[in-house]
């Protein structure tokens, strides 16, 4: 790629999914984004990268996405960003909170509300917020030069499932082919479970898509 990022997957949780840390290599300044689970991992590698994290990025509010959420923003003293109609996912729950069976601390409440085509700054980089609802109300995707990290909305051969509260299969559809489909085919898709894919790959070969 053709700028100064250096991108660290983490795969943390019972629900294995990617936590990044996303840091401009000439800025020192780092974005994390989605750290659902395992701690102290997330943070020895967030250490050991250097990389002063600013802001802690939700693609959005499932605990699987978030449960480590307190431990690292206490840790970093990042600012806290979500969409906003994820944004009840952080407030109003007790002291440890379960869903899908994670318990975790209740995250510190968010400092931004993000609503869509809001910018990211990192370093010299800007990252551009895409509001995806479908998987939850306020899903998005962060699209940042040629690659776009697309957490549980779109998946390798994938796309997130739409059985929960406040999901809709239809609305999931419509955000991928309008907004991610829309992209160049050499877009990398780095999403909230498995491995990396492309635009172009999942054009072609998602059933759910064809
Ligand atoms: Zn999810
Ligand atoms: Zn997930």
């Amino acid at each position: 790629m053709d700028d100064d990022i250096q991108i660290t997957r983490l795969v943390v949780g019972q629900l294995s999914a990617n936590c990044y840390i996303v840091g401009s290599a000439a800025s020192g300044e780092g974005l994390l984004i989605d750290p659902g689970g395992n701690a102290q991992d997330i943070i020895q590698a967030i250490d050991s990268s250097g990389f002063i994290i600013r802001t802690i990025l939700l693609t959005h509010g499932h605990s699987d996405h978030i449960a480590a959420l307190y431990e690292t923003q206490v840790h970093t003293g990042a600012s806290v960003a979500i969409h906003r109609l994820d944004r009840e996912f952080l407030i109003g729950q007790g002291p440890v909170s379960s869903q899908f069976g994670i318990s975790y601390r209740t995250p510190a409440p968010p400092d931004t509300l993000l609503d869509d085509g809001a910018d990211i700054l990192l370093g010299n980089n800007v990252f551009n917020v895409i509001h995806t609802p479908g998987h939850t109300p306020g899903s998005i995707c962060l699209l940042g030069g040629k690659r776009v990290f697309t957490g549980d909305t779109l998946m390798r051969r994938g796309i997130g499932t739409t059985l929960m509260p406040g999901s809709s299969r239809q609305q999931l559809l419509n955000s991928i082919r309008t907004k991610l489909l829309t992209l160049p085919d050499d877009t990398l898709v780095l999403p909230g479970h498995g491995r990396e894919t492309t635009i172009g790959e999942e054009r072609r070969h998602n059933r759910y898509l064809v």
